[in-house]
């Protein structure tokens, strides 16, 4: 397939057809292949082509503007981008202006480039989530689609009769392969490969109309360069659209977004700065670029929900529990109830079998049977949640009643819940049905994202929900621990390299048990649920709170100084005192006791300031709990 791919880019190249760089550009491309290249000569040639010159010294200013002096010369701006870019933005320059129009008259050539000049702004604004210099995103973004505009160029009539057709995006790459030998996305890759591009870009132009295809490993640089060029020519299909279609792309854009790691609240500024781009450069290059005053309105009214079955409606299917459990009693006992409940249960009774099991079988659940909850066992769990084949099993950690007070190490290395061994069956039924929900939602999202090529508004908008639902407590309506660690690293390395503060607040309700043991649980629940309200409403916008298990509750402070986070620490605290719980006649007070700490040089990762801010909150309720404790460190330093 690969070679058969190469085999047909070689005879279109052969008939000289295809989209190619003219003039002196050509000369650039040329002059940068050879090993006598240099600033001077590049410089020079450059120079013969004013608009050129022109434009690679507003892009230079445009990428590095702020940060560094204006940009006044060429050379400067040749020296500052480098030979490499230089060349690559010359190249996509030339083709903009070369490629205007052509003979494929259901191609919108105009079209296509203000899509793709969108596509390049956007990439390279959202390259520090692709992990790639600004610059090598711009090219790829504004040349992502060029297999459609190779076609366009090389068999104008065969494809224009194609686009009128208006086959829907599977049935149009299989009609390209049928009639041409390729389709417009390998095409595209294979141009950009012809260019000399490094392979991770033209492998992400291959695949990022349908991310789900592509064979990179999770997390990889290739995955996250196709997840922000997906994102990006999203945002380029939407700028070009006419105002009534632009609604039904929204809720898949922000699930691009979403796969991005990019917040909702992250879309609306950065499609509007990429908006000024985009209009600064459509004059710059003669493209067409449409007004956008109702973009803020557009994009931040919330997509229309109804209509959608509610999540009852989900079909939960039997699932897979693998029990790994070395005490024979407990195993026994919980895989009873476990049958009983209508789970296929595997027993695994030791690490050879549970790794085997899990490497094996499509594990949905797993849960875990561990000693205690120390550095030891926090690698056992890691291992086991790294070798069930990236299905990234719901995982129990069954542990000793002592174990409970430094569980976060385990929620750490993976667990999603805990159970303690003396579990009542109550809390074993409430704590599989939160991750047969779990589960539930992940296979639908996947199921989903595998038919992405369906793609329509509202599988998008259920997507979204569905993907918010499972960032989601069901209890709370706070964001779970899955969400609030992920966020909490984004803002840890974001702190790293800005040097601002961070802050993280660990909070739990006093005697907890007690108001169980006295109302029920069922009231427990109503707490809960009203302390996680006057949590999340007495901190700032910007501040990441989410439930970090059972009665616990995680605050991340991002720009936050010790000092203020003992503020808010305070203000939660006071405001969760003055309130009442409960339903009925039956009202009653509640405390609770936060630990606090900041980032310092010494925190080696997240984990490091979770532990020191827990240490402080053991503090606290050491002292006698209704009280704010900050880490020890932090009171030294002086904060
Ligand atoms: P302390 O002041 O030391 O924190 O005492 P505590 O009683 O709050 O702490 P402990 O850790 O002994 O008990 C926590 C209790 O929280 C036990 C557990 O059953 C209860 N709990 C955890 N999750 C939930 C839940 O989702 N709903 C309800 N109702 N109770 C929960
Ligand atoms: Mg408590
Ligand atoms: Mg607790």
């Amino acid at each position: 397939m690969i070679d058969d791919a190469k085999q047909r880019f070689a005879a279109l190249k052969a008939g000289g057809m295809l989209p190619s760089p003219q003039g002196v550009s050509l000369a650039i491309l040329e002059l940068t292949q050879r090993n006598d290249a240099n600033v001077k000569t590049l410089t020079h040639l450059v120079q013969t082509d004013p608009a050129m010159a022109g434009r690679i010294l507003r892009y230079a200013n445009a990428v590095h503007g702020g940060s560094l002096r204006h940009i006044a010369s060429l050379s400067h701006a040749i020296v500052f981008l480098g030979l490499f870019r230089v060349r690559q933005i010359a190249l996509g320059f030339s083709l903009v202006d070369h490629y205007r129009s052509g003979a494929c008259t259901a191609f919108d050539y105009l079209g296509y480039w203000t899509a793709s000049l969108a596509t390049g702004i956007t990439a390279q604004q959202v390259s520090a989530q692709a992990q790639c210099p600004p610059d090598e995103s711009f090219t790829c973004g504004l040349l992502s689609g060029i297999g459609r505009l190779a076609l366009a160029t090389v068999f104008p009539m065969e494809y224009s009769e194609m686009l009128v057709r208006n086959l829907n995006a599977l049935a149009l790459r299989e009609a390209e392969s049928s009639n041409f030998g390729l389709d417009h996305a390998v095409l595209s890759g294979e141009l950009l490969d012809d260019w000399g591009l490094p392979e991770i870009f033209h492998q992400a132009v291959r695949y990022h109309e349908l991310p789900a295809e592509a064979p990179f490993a999770a997390g990889s640089r290739a995955q996250a360069l196709t997840s922000a060029l997906h994102f990006s020519s999203k945002v380029g299909a939407l700028l070009n659209m006419d105002s009534a279609r632009r609604w039904e792309r929204l809720p898949s854009l922000y699930h691009a977004a979403a796969q991005l790691g990019l917040e909702d609240t992250q879309v609306p500024p950065l499609v509007e700065s990429v908006v000024a781009q985009w209009h600064d450069w459509g004059r710059e290059l003669r493209l067409p670029t449409q007004d956008f005053s109702d973009l803020k309105h557009l994009l931040t009214t919330p997509p229309d929900m109804a209509g959608e079955a509610g999540m009852s409606a989900l079909v939960v299917l039997p699932m897979r529990l693998a029990l790994i459990a070395y005490d024979a009693s407990l195993l026994r006992n919980l895989a009873e109830t476990l049958d009983a409940m209508g789970l296929l249960v595997e027993l695994a009774p030791d690490r050879n079998s549970a790794l085997r099991l899990l490497a094996q079988n499509q594990t949905d659940i797993m849960m875990v049977q561990l000693p205690d909850s120390g550095d030891e066992s926090a690698r056992a769990l890691r291992e086991l949640r790294t070798c069930d084949g990236g299905r990234q099993a719901y995982c129990i950690a069954m542990i000793p009643p002592e174990a409970e007070a430094n569980v976060a190490k385990l929620m750490l290395a993976g667990a999603s819940d805990y159970l303690l061994f003396n579990y009542s069956e109550s809390s074993l039924v409430a704590r599989l049905s939160s991750a047969q929900r779990v589960v539930t939602l992940q296979s639908a999202v996947r199921t989903e994202r595998e038919t992405v090529i369906r793609s329509s508004g509202e599988w998008a908008r259920s997507n979204r929900r569905l993907l918010h639902e499972a960032l989601t407590d069901p209890l709370t309506r706070l964001h779970n621990r899955r969400y609030g660690l992920d966020r909490f690293n984004q803002e840890w390395s974001y702190a790293m390299h800005s040097g601002a503060p961070l802050s993280c607040l660990m909070l739990d309700i006093d005697h907890f048990k007690a108001v169980n043991d006295r109302y029920g649980h069922e009231v427990g629940d109503l707490v809960l649920a009203q302390v996680a309200r006057i949590i999340q409403s007495s901190c700032r916008k910007d501040d990441v709170v989410f439930r970090f298990g059972g009665e616990e509750f995680c605050i991340v402070g991002p720009g936050t100084p010790v000092k203020e986070a003992i503020q808010l620490g305070e203000r939660i605290a006071r405001n969760i005192r003055k309130e009442r719980y409960g339903k009925g006649n039956e009202l009653f007070h509640v405390t609770l006791s936060v630990g606090v700490a900041s980032r310092e040089a010494g925190d080696s990762d997240v984990e490091a300031l979770i532990a020191r801010a827990d240490q402080a909150l053991y503090a606290a309720k050491d002292n006698g709990r209704n009280q704010v404790m900050v880490a020890r460190n932090d009171v030294e330093s002086g904060a």
